[in-house]
């Protein structure tokens, strides 16, 4: 049903509130320039995080914390490790989760991941939170409320996650200057596949074609 998933894929699309790409885009130069970084310059998360008041944990580490703690408390050690491990097994598709405890805001990723899947992971969730998105974080502070799946969160978390990672300005001048797909990933710390996406996704390229050569004398 190629036709049904054009039109999915355009439905996903418009998912996004108007002007929510021209925000995201100044929220990242906003983010860089509140850090010092320019737009052809990679963002680490950790330090968004940072700027956000958000800490950031990984599950290994979480994993030691249940274990230490929960020694004395289940006597039957194998079953708790093997339920608690899930959390840091490469096999399970856990990549990150917020959590918002009172003030405390937290974000929990997985650390069995490659650097730059653990990069967007955790950009995706800042995201969520930059979004103030009020059900896509686990609020600890009042009823426990699981992530409730919303589309256009998704999509917001999604496009500004990945826009904090590669905004459009830099990608521009970076490929504008002759770099590889490759090398630009690799200056944003970002997959191959999310410097792929976000060449196609902005255009960039179409958008070169369009400069007329200077005329040689
Ligand atoms: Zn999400």
């Amino acid at each position: 049903m190629p036709h049904l998933v054009a039109i999915c894929y355009r439905m996903r699309q418009n998912l996004l509130p108007p002007k929510f790409k021209t925000l995201a885009e100044a929220k990242s130069l906003d983010i860089r320039k509140q850090l010092g970084l320019r737009s052809t310059q990679a963002c680490p998360a950790r330090l968004v995080a940072e700027l956000y008041n958000v800490s950031v944990t990984a599950s290994s580490s979480l994993l030691e914390v249940l274990q230490a703690d929960l020694r004395e408390l289940f006597p039957d050690q194998a079953l708790y490790s093997e339920r608690l491990t899930w959390v840091s097994n490469p096999e399970c598709k856990f990549s990150a989760l917020a959590a918002i405890v009172g003030e405390h805001r937290m974000i929990l990723y997985n650390d069995s991941n490659s650097l730059a899947r653990q990069e967007s992971d955790i950009m995706h969730e800042l995201a969520h939170i930059i979004c103030e998105h009020p059900g896509d974080c686990l609020q600890l502070n009042a009823d426990i409320a699981l992530r409730q799946h919303n589309d256009s969160h998704e999509e917001e978390a999604k496009w500004l996650g990945a826009t904090l990672q590669v905004p459009d300005q830099g990608l521009y001048q970076l490929v504008r200057a002759g770099h590889t797909t490759e090398r630009i990933a690799e200056i944003y710390g970002c997959s191959i596949e999310m410097a792929i996406y976000r060449r196609r996704i902005t255009a960039v390229d179409r958008r070169l074609s369009y400069i007329k050569p200077k005329p040689q004398f």
